[in-house]
């Protein structure tokens, strides 16, 4: 609980600085061909699973769930300092790996591109809101090598006592500090916890374990997964927790990894994306959602946002 309320600290100390800038907003660029003719499978897709028996998915279509259920349009992201041989450096390279979720606007419906609004507020750099502060919807939180973040705590804890004040006072009696808890999604050295905290709503914790490991890229590739799921988003198809023949290997919320590019938000994410915020929206939820099933999406519709490359060199 120290290490979460010094973080506390941090983040009121870092007031005065700055104010929260988006990243750059940049027109969509295709990954794929745009050939509905062409021959399974095309650019910026890979064939996964390989069986028919296995595969949850045996159609010629991306597919994309939903892990969470959203209670806000309009979310505060807090980015704390991430260790390295370059803090700063590792830190804007976070930071722009979350503000990137703002981009998915561009691929989206007006009512969406409208309405969500990510704010990113990284500590040391931007001065986050009296909101952000207190209630902030997601945390991303790095260390170096040890998940120490999680010694002691609970998944309920980590998630609703992240930002301290009060909360990180109040008594660990499990449910005492939210009215559900999301079970732990876990892999390649991140964590992440989501719970309705009694007091702020819904709360994401995005727990980075592995510091800066692997350079900017992979640090940049690795926190905008863990902000797409904290912002509702499950896999592609080739992860934990469903396998799809065909899976679009270059998505952010793919598993798949390539250092020597970054991965953008994409209009499969922004299908899913409306898709979990409708109901905020007074729009429609989609049947796939409704059905607790997963978007299916015709490889020819997908494209990625463009986004800005990290600051690259040793972090
Ligand atoms: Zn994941």
């Amino acid at each position: 609980v120290r290490i979460l309320v010094v973080c506390s600290l941090l983040l009121v100390a870092a007031a005065g600085c700055l104010d929260p800038t988006g990243t750059e907003l940049a027109d969509p660029v295709p990954t794929g061909e745009a050939d509905p003719a062409a021959t399974y499978p095309f650019g910026g897709m890979t064939e996964f699973c390989l069986d028919n028996e296995t595969c949850d998915f045996w159609d010629l279509q991306f597919h994309e769930g939903a892990v969470y259920e959203m209670d806000s349009l309009v979310l505060d992201a807090v980015v704390m300092p991430v260790p390295g041989a370059d803090p700063a450096a590792a830190t804007m390279t976070a930071r722009m790996a979350t503000a990137a979720w703002q981009n998915v606007t561009l691929l989206a419906q007006p009512w969406f591109a409208e309405s969500f609004r990510l704010n990113t507020y990284a500590v040391g750099i931007d001065v986050p809101s009296a909101d952000a502060v207190s209630d902030p919807e997601i945390v991303v939180v790095s260390e170096a090598g040890q998940r120490s973040t999680s010694i002691g705590l609970n998944a309920e804890q980590l998630a609703c006592s992240v930002v301290g004040g009060s909360q990180a006072l109040a008594p660990a009696v499990p449910g005492s500090l939210a009215t559900k808890v999301y079970p732990v999604h876990e892999h390649d050295g991140m964590a992440i916890v989501a719970a309705e905290c009694v007091t702020g709503g819904f709360r994401c914790a995005a727990l980075n374990f592995a510091g800066a490991l692997g350079g900017s890229n992979s640090l940049y590739d690795l926190v905008a997964h863990e902000v797409g799921h904290c912002l509702g988003a499950s896999h592609v198809g080739d992860a934990l927790d469903f396998n799809a023949r065909y899976v679009p290997v270059a998505d952010i919320m793919a598993y798949a990894d390539n250092p020597s590019r970054v991965s953008c938000p994409s209009s499969l994410n922004a299908r899913v994306l409306e898709g979990i915020y409708a109901h905020l929206a007074e729009q429609p939820v989609p049947d796939w959602l409704e059905g607790g099933g997963y978007y299916a999406m015709d490889p020819w519709e997908y494209v990625q946002v463009e986004c800005p490359l990290p600051p690259q060199g040793p972090l």
